[in-house]
């Protein structure tokens, strides 16, 4: 069948073809948004083994649906995965994952560096229900392997991590906790199957952000979670029941985007790369975090376990919040604005962005500078890229000389 070897081809291949055939309609090379929400049967033995699970089709819209079936193979394929399901956002994934497989008493290790979201998931729901939660310093891995040891039902990591690109490794870890006897889950999100395979690394469960790069244009919400038959069988048993169905015309617009998805992260990657070294000679610049600069803290894990280093940069400033307040309404290609991933750059401080929910207190606890500028870069021209953030610096040169 056309693209019916997508499971040999590379991940260029897979991200146009994977999943696609099954769907294709009387001759129509793009799968179809299918908005019905129940599917008709006169065989009532029919309905009913559907029903069951004991032959493929679909019921009603809330637990499958045709288009969003195809999202999930591509996901699934790209990630080497056995099965996936998806959620109606990321955080949906995030929370139905803990949710489906955590039991009063059991205990997590994760990292203070997770998603904001994620990090009020531990902080403030999961103790509701009697779940334990230990987050230890990020790239402490001698503390991550101390916790995991002391026994733990779920180690989930986040790397590069958000928003400081802090990288833990995840092979080292992964064999900790399965020795510990528990399940790794990885946010795979800043990497994405184009720079990272967690599952090759060890990991018992890949989720993503859909939103982000998989789907890559900032006109879709979208989560997925993907591993083993049985694992995505209890998490895909509780989504359908919890309800956080990803919506078909969503999973359109995430399956359109991911058809470039190497394409765009290539270009991304390369391009953080060229703008991470020119940020790290600018003198208005204090810091620069990108895993790709062999002056970062992590660089010789991201490098084995990573093929380029992401999109995504921070850097900070040595005019302080002032600077930012400054650089950013002067640049020209880079939407201010919380999002990461899209085909256009955007920049914005961790404090209006991925880490609102937290306090400024929390905040720095985290080690996030508040002149800290989340910055992702998009698929334009790195030249000009560069070009806007050395004008918007001159400014801030300029400003900051005024003042003294
Ligand atoms: C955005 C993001 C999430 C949450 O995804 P939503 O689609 O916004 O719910 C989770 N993890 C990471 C790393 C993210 O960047």
């Amino acid at each position: 069948m056309r693209g019916g070897n997508t499971s040999q081809g590379k991940l260029g291949t897979q991200s146009v073809w994977a999943g696609e055939d099954a769907y294709l309609m009387q001759g129509a090379t793009q799968v179809p948004v299918v908005h019905s929400v129940g599917y008709g049967y006169d065989d009532l033995e029919e309905w009913h083994e559907v029903a069951l699970g004991l032959r493929p089709g679909h019921i009603y819209g809330r637990n499958t649906n045709p288009t969003v079936h195809v999202f999930e193979e591509k996901v699934r394929i790209l990630e080497g995965a056995e099965a996936a399901t998806s959620f109606s956002t990321g955080m949906a994934a995030i929370s139905g994952t803990l949710f489906a497989l955590l039991r009063p008493g059991d205990r997590v290790v994760s990292l203070v560096d997770t998603y904001g979201g994620t990090n009020k998931i531990f902080s403030e729901f999961l103790p509701n229900f009697n779940i334990d939660v230990t987050l230890c310093p990020t790239t402490d891995h001698a503390r991550i392997i101390a916790e995991v040891e002391r026994g733990a039902k779920i180690l989930y990591l986040e790397s590069p991590t958000n928003p400081t690109l802090k990288v833990v490794d995840l092979q080292r870890l992964a064999r900790v906790a399965h020795e510990a006897g528990a399940l790794v889950v990885v946010d795979n999100t800043f990497a994405t199957p184009i720079n990272q395979h967690p599952i090759k690394l060890g990991a018992d469960l890949v989720i993503h952000s859909a939103t982000k790069f998989l789907g890559g244009h900032a006109d879709a919400l979208g989560g997925i979670v993907v591993g083993p038959k049985d694992l995505i069988q209890t998490i895909y048993h509780y989504r359908e029941i919890n309800g956080a169905t990803l919506h078909p015309m969503s999973a359109y617009l995430l399956l359109r985007g991911m058809k470039t998805l190497q394409l765009r992260v290539r270009q991304q990657s390369t391009a953080a790369m060229q703008i991470a070294t020119f940020l790290s000679g600018h003198p208005e610049v204090e810091q620069v975090f990108y895993p790709g600069l062999p002056t970062h803290q992590n660089h010789h894990i991201a490098k084995a376990q990573m093929v380029q280093f992401g999109g995504v940069l921070s850097f900070s400033l040595k005019g302080g919040f002032e600077a930012v307040r400054t650089l950013l309404p002067h640049l020209h290609y880079a939407h201010l604005a919380a999002n990461l991933g899209a085909v256009e750059t955007t920049a914005g401080p961790p404090r209006t962005t991925s880490h609102v929910e937290l306090t400024a207190q929390e905040r720095a606890d985290l080690g996030i500078p508040e002149s800290l500028i989340r910055y992702s870069v998009g698929i334009e021209d790195p030249e000009d890229l560069i070009a806007d953030l050395e004008q918007g610096l001159e400014r801030v040169a300029y400003e900051l000389d005024l003042r003294s």
